[in-house]
């Protein structure tokens, strides 16, 4: 069944989402975790998730 969570804003995309893992108490949706857990220092996205990440960590 549905669950009743609420959508929470993930803090990388900064879209509403439901399926959304909490790191660090900051909500980030699965589709970003899984890319900054691929993403390479080559990728241009890398330069972008570690700067959304240092806001946090
Ligand atoms: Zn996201």
């Amino acid at each position: 069944m549905e669950s009743c969570k609420e959508p929470q804003t993930c803090i990388v995309c900064e879209k509403e989402r439901r399926d959304v893992l909490l790191i660090l108490e900051q909500p980030i949706c699965t589709i970003c975790e899984q890319d900054i857990v691929g993403v390479k220092p080559t990728d241009r996205t890398y330069d972008f998730y570690i700067a959304r990440l240092k806001e946090i960590w």
